[in-house]
């Protein structure tokens, strides 16, 4: 059993227990996890989510290692989470990886998951949001989502944090980096990394380049996305990424912004949630398999309208 006051009390040991249940595929252990889950919601919540994505090379574990470390100076405790769907084909993640995170994870008050592997309902992005509301109720105050940035997992992470970062390398155009329009639609922030040496001038032009990219992109009604340019190998211009999330943060409670998105984010979330469930009730339903099979001949026949055959089998749900 996890011991609740203990991980309240910001144990490790208790909070890593806990994961490990909430990311069991086991359905009494789901149960278990739910029920745990209730009972730490009224303490979770009061960090400040960030998601952290960009392609791999641009910098990402080594910004998160003095990101965290500036964090954590400040008196922050971090928790760097990882969403990487393609760590069952690798058979391993390797986002959120101790070991590409040394420094960081030997810091007490920072605590470091790799991605769940793909579990049970809900996929890895449901078990890194559960994981994400453990990490608060155990007082972390700032909570780290790291993923790639290719693929689905960049809107699932953007989907579950307040404030959602792109990294990128120094280069002035977009072709270069074949930077997707929608991903400057998600992004609150984009930080040009490997701003050092010669690198220096490109990111700046860089910087600029986007930030009036983002001018003609219309985005939240309170916030336009911000570029700003930094090296996590130097360790400059990290203090100014905070100071940006601070700034949106104080902006986005001055419009009532802030909860607001989390409240619209947990709606949403349910929504895909009785999806999910309500297919995999079709699915594993044999009495369902039966008829659906029965059924599809019929509508390929054209014996039976799609409608009805779909009319039939919602009914015996
Ligand atoms: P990730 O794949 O996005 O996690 O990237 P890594 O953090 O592993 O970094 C990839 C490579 O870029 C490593 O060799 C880093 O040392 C290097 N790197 C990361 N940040 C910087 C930076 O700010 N400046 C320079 N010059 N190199 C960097």
């Amino acid at each position: 059993m996890i011991d609740i006051a203990l991980l309240k009390a910001g144990n490790r040991r208790a909070l890593a227990k806990a994961i490990t249940l909430v990311e069991s595929k086991l359905d009494s252990h789901r149960d278990q996890a739910q029920q745990l889950l209730e009972a730490v919601l009224p303490d979770s919540g009061k960090s400040i989510r960030i998601g952290i994505s960009g392609i791999p090379g641009v910098g990402k574990s080594t910004f998160i290692e003095a990101f965290g470390k500036h964090l954590i100076a400040l008196g922050k405790k971090v928790a760097v989470l990882a969403v990487d769907p393609s760590s069952p084909v690798r058979g391993g993640s390797i986002l959120g990886d101790k070991t590409r995170m040394e420094e960081l994870s030997r810091e007490a008050n920072a605590f470091i998951r790799p991605s769940p592997s793909e579990g049970a309902l809900g996929g890895v992005a449901q078990k890194t949001r559960e994981t994400m509301l453990l990490c608060e109720a155990a007082g972390y105050d700032v909570i780290l989502v790291e993923t790639v940035g290719v693929g689905q997992s960049e809107y699932e992470v953007a989907a579950m944090v307040d404030f959602f970062l792109v990294l990128m390398l120094p280069n002035a155009g977009d072709e270069l980096q074949g930077i997707k329009r929608g991903i400057m639609e998600l992004a609150d922030a984009l930080v040009i990394n490997k701003a050092d040496g010669e690198s220096l001038n490109l990111a700046t032009r860089t910087q600029q380049h986007y930030q009036s990219a983002f001018h003609l992109i219309r985005h939240g009604a309170f916030w336009t996305p911000r570029v700003e340019t930094c090296s996590a190998l130097n360790k400059s211009g990290i203090d100014q990424v905070w100071t940006m999330i601070e700034d949106y943060k104080v902006q986005a409670d001055e419009h009532g912004a802030f909860h607001g998105k989390r409240a619209r984010q947990n709606a949403e979330w349910m929504k895909k949630l009785i999806h999910q469930m309500l297919e995999r009730r079709l699915t594993e339903n044999p009495a369902i398999k039966h008829k659906m099979t029965e059924l599809q001949a019929g509508v390929i026949d054209n014996r039976v309208t799609p409608y009805n055959a779909a009319k039939t089998i919602l009914d015996l749900l």
